[in-house]
């Protein structure tokens, strides 16, 4: 069996931001989702975050991005 890392509250608070854009690495981002799946408080904020979250995406996905940014942005993903 895995040894998994109980996050306290605070711990996956300072989280969640990195969690939502995915930036963690996976014990962590297991560590945040268990914290999440049995702490109600912690849900509650979350779903907060992340709805704020996807409502700045989409304003940001209604500004124009030149083309040649979004080429530029895709190879250096394809790079790393
Ligand atoms: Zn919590």
């Amino acid at each position: 069996m895995k040894p998994v890392t109980r996050f306290t509250c605070e711990e996956a608070f300072r989280r969640l931001d990195d969690y939502l854009d995915r930036e963690l690495s996976d014990v962590e981002m297991a560590s945040v989702r268990e914290h999440l799946e049995t702490c109600a408080a912690c849900t509650r904020e979350f779903t907060y975050e992340a709805s704020v979250l996807t409502e700045m995406r989409r304003k940001v996905r209604r500004v124009d991005v030149p083309p040649d940014l979004i080429e530029r942005i895709t190879r250096q993903l394809g790079e790393s």
